[in-house]
């Protein structure tokens, strides 16, 4: 029924995948969604539901057992499943960037290793950059992963991993040194170390703490976490790529395509902040007639509604610049900026659309509340999408004179 965020030029079977998408999302996940979330309670159910709809290996290429389908298809899928509860694109999004990560740098045994299962949903991805001392300067991290004969000996201290306690395989970027001078630039003296371990808490492989879910405002269900290595051994095969000293690169090409995702997040919480917003806005009534339709209200939905079309444009644009092959990340930037300034707006909107009862619980629109932040801070806050498009915008448009 939803005129808006229309895909032109999609095939029959990307439409086939999104219509059976948004068939479960509007059958098993927003019925089920705002009572979860409100528990904090993991959606065991519907990871199972995804799993059988084989979305876990969507963009895993075919001879690995996935769809092998595109990262527009994908983020059109993560645009639905964000309109029904964004916590469960969330345990999406990290099991996807680690798979992406094999698939691009992996070599081929840990390619045969881990593909496979990670297509079935058997064996669940979680990814790890930040630190309690720092999120955005990636340069800085301090954890550390020292050689020692055939293993690499992990020490330091992880923060907010999404899916920390729920993922069997965590790529974690940790500096070393091996190989590199001591004074080589922090871009060329970090790896990223496939960490596999049991789900769960506490400590989870020998060396390895996983000391409990974070306290959130939103995105609940989810789990997020510390991850804590006190002389952690990984083999040394199990450096993605086998080569040291390339993980900043890997990660930051992995966060482009998350930056793709959490665009396509802020989409679909946008579409259903508008879909509540103009519901209740024909039901509730004041002085005679709808709220609808005082012109007040007709302007907010107007402004919702462009702003929903736009941030989709952007998404839309971002995804097919990367499946075209081509550098994509100025429009991931602009596309995650974007949709997650204007989610925030929609959703306050729809919020104040609802009087009093947004802030009740009772009303769906009290979760969008609680979770549209989120987006302004997750895969690089505003400010680091600023600094990125400005940077290529300058590199775009050199002064020649
Ligand atoms: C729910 C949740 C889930 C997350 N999941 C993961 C995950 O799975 N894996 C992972 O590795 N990380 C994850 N993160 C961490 C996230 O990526 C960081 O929080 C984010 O990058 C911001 O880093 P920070 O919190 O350290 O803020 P800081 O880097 O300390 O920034 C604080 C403020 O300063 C601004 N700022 C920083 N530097 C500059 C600058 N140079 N110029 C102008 N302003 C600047 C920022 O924009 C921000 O407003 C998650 C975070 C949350 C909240």
């Amino acid at each position: 029924m939803s005129r808006l965020a229309q895909t032109a030029g999609l095939t029959d079977i990307q439409r086939e995948i999104l219509s059976t998408v948004r068939d479960f999302v509007d059958k098993e996940i927003l019925p089920v969604a705002t009572e979860l979330e409100h528990r904090d309670e993991y959606p065991t159910a519907i990871v199972e539901g995804l799993r059988e709809l084989g979305l876990f290996g969507l963009m895993i290429p075919e001879e690995y057992g996935g769809l092998g389908e595109s990262l527009l298809t994908y983020a059109l899928c993560v645009e639905e499943i964000a309109r029904g509860w964004m916590s469960v694109s969330g345990i999406v999004n990290t099991h996807f960037i680690v798979a992406y990560l094999l698939k691009r740098y992996g070599t081929r045994e840990q390619k045969d290793t881990f593909l496979p299962r990670m297509a079935e949903g058997e064996v669940r991805g979680a990814f790890s950059m930040s630190e309690p001392a720092l999120g955005s300067d990636v340069s800085a991290i301090t954890s550390k992963g020292v050689r020692d004969g055939d293993v690499y000996v992990l020490n330091g201290q992880k923060m907010w991993l999404t899916n920390g306690g729920t993922s069997h395989l965590v790529a974690v970027l940790c500096r070393s040194e091996e190989g590199h001078p001591q004074d080589a630039p922090a871009h060329r003296s970090m790896t990223t170390f496939l960490v596999e371990k049991e789900p769960g808490f506490g400590e989870v492989r020998p060396g390895l703490t996983i000391p409990g879910k974070i306290d959130k405002m939103g995105y609940k269900g989810v789990d997020t976490t510390e991850l804590v290595m006190d002389g952690l051994r990984i083999p040394a095969d199990r450096v993605l790529g086998g080569t040291t000293g390339r993980g900043f690169y890997q990660m930051m090409d992995g966060v482009e395509i998350g930056r793709v995702n959490v665009a396509a997040r802020g989409c679909g919480v946008a579409q259903r902040a508008f879909e509540l917003g103009v519901s209740y806005a024909q039901q509730r009534h004041t002085f005679g007639k709808p709220i609808a339709q005082h012109q007040a209200i007709q302007f907010k939905l107007a402004e919702m509604a462009t702003k929903v079309e736009a941030a989709h444009a952007m998404m839309v644009n971002a995804a097919r610049k990367k499946d075209s092959g081509e550098r994509n990340d100025l429009e991931a930037g602009m596309a995650k900026y974007l949709a997650s300034e204007y989610c925030k707006e929609v959703v306050e909107d729809a919020f104040r659309i609802h009087g009093g009862y947004g802030f009740s619980k009772e009303y769906e629109i009290e979760r969008l509340y609680r979770e549209a932040p989120m987006l302004l801070i997750g895969e690089g806050t505003a400010e680091i999408q600023k600094m990125i498009i400005g940077r290529r915008l300058l590199e775009e448009y050199r002064f020649q004179g």
